[in-house]
């Protein structure tokens, strides 16, 4: 067994109930090919090889590649060994023919960067089943008015439905980590359409209306230099109190705000091509 690296996020499930919960919630896998990020000694691997048609388990340790590869059944699990940052979902989609699952008890280290990878791989994606530090599930799931509402709720939520299903105490893994850990699914169905937003314009606009948390919507959009007269428009015209902070608002507002900020030629609405 490989001594555990500190730096590479490494707190092992010591609690099989836990890890069948987790493959439990990614549905019926029978036909599925599943992404396990972070696959450590395989406690969910081993699961995960029991329900599901094939799994890549995508592990940066090489030590622990290369015991997992020893473990397991090349026919049914591949082993890469990689950044899961660098893993290319959407190939790994076209490969298997169909929309990946993915689970991982993530390496908290770098959860923000593998949730955002994600986000930008939708499209290769159907359910995501991840267990993070409880506060950034607690931020994931959020809604409107709540304390841990922001931009990561917003960026989630508006790439699909994500909701906590149930949360670990650190005398669950070994070794203990500071943090109790959420297991949250997230349901990957992309809401732009919907919304009437482009992504990446859209989600730019997001990360300036919460800029800093005190300020009201209008100061925090003033301070990304969209101003007045046009934003104060906008956010009458949107039906939004002038003193309202972006925590307030829901996507579906935020969206609408947006709209009419393009509509008013206050920010573009497409993504420039021009660098
Ligand atoms: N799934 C195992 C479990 O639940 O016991 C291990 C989970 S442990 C929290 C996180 C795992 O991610 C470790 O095995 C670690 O080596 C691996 N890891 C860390 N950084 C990684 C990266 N950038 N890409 C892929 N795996 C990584």
């Amino acid at each position: 067994m490989s001594q555990k690296k500190p730096k590479l996020g490494q707190n092992f499930l010591r609690d099989a109930r836990a890890a069948e919960r987790i493959v439990h919630a990614l549905g019926d896998l029978s036909e599925r090919t599943v992404i396990e990020i972070g696959p450590g000694h395989g406690a969910i691997t081993e699961m995960l090889a029991a329900r599901a048609a094939r799994v890549i388990a995508i592990e940066l340790d090489r030590q622990l590649a290369a015991e997992l590869r020893q473990h397991f059944s090349a026919e049914r699990v591949t082993v890469v060994e990689q950044d899961v940052l660098q893993f290319d979902f959407r190939a790994a989609a076209e490969k298997a023919g169909m929309k990946l699952r993915v689970a991982g008890n993530l390496p908290y280290y770098i959860t923000s960067p593998i949730l955002l990878h994600l986000a930008a791989s939708h499209a290769a994606l159907d359910t995501a089943v991840l267990m993070v530090q409880r506060e950034v599930a607690d931020r994931v799931t959020a809604h409107p008015g709540s304390r841990d509402y922001g931009v990561l709720s917003v960026t989630i939520q508006t790439h699909g439905p994500a909701e906590s299903l149930f949360t670990l105490p650190p005398s669950a893994f070994s070794p203990p980590p500071d943090v109790h850990s959420t297991v949250f699914r997230w349901r990957l169905a992309p809401r732009f359409a919907e919304l009437g937003v482009q992504e990446q314009p859209f989600l730019r606009f997001v990360r300036a209306a919460f800029a800093q948390k005190r300020k009201t919507l209008a100061n925090n959009l003033r301070a990304a230099g969209i101003g007045d007269p046009a934003a104060s428009t906008a956010i009458s015209e949107a039906g939004i109190d002038r003193q309202a902070r972006a925590e307030a608002l829901s996507i579906e507002t935020l969206a609408v705000l947006w709209r009419r900020l393009v509509s008013g030629g206050a920010i573009p609405g497409r993504e420039s091509t021009a660098q």
